[in-house]
C-alpha cells in the first residue's frame, strides 16, 4: 500500500537536467519550490527542478 504511494509520488517528480536524479518536493529539501535537487554532487543541488517553479 505504502508502495502505490510512493510510486504516484515519484509519478510527479520531474527530473533534475543536471544530473538525471528524480527531484524532492521542496518541503522536503527546505526550499520554497514545489521540487528540488537533492544530489549533493550535482551542481543545481538544492536548487529547484522543473517548470512549476517560476510564476
Ligand atoms: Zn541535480
Amino acid at each position: 500500500m505504502d508502495q502505490r504511494r510512493a510510486a504516484r509520488r515519484e509519478d510527479r517528480a520531474p527530473i533534475c537536467p543536471s544530473c538525471g536524479v528524480t527531484a524532492l518536493p521542496g518541503d522536503a529539501v527546505g526550499i520554497d519550490a514545489a521540487f528540488a535537487c537533492d544530489n549533493a554532487d550535482c551542481p543545481a543541488f538544492g536548487e529547484p527542478v522543473g517548470d512549476d517553479t517560476a510564476a
